[in-house]
């Protein structure tokens, strides 16, 4: 199973991430927020990340590292 992890605390909460996702399982977590004062992206159901990295590409930040 893929893994997708991200750096929380450098998230800006843009949400390009989330757009780029074809399982639609990055989400904007509104119940956090990081240590720069954004609500950060998360996977909710890891189960079903096929690891294609499309979130990670997106990432202006280069928040997202996806392991296989
Ligand atoms: S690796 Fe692909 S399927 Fe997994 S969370 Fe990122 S965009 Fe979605
Ligand atoms: S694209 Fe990067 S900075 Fe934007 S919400 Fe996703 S992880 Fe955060």
């Amino acid at each position: 199973m893929a893994r997708v992890i991200f750096d929380t605390d450098r998230c800006k909460g843009c949400g390009l991430c989330v757009t780029a996702c074809p399982k639609k399982i990055v989400h904007i977590n509104n119940d956090v927020v990081n240590a720069i004062g954004y609500n950060p992206a998360e996977v909710t159901e890891m189960d079903k990340c096929i690891g294609c990295a499309m979130c990670a590409t997106m990432c202006p930040d280069c928040v997202i590292e996806v392991r296989r």
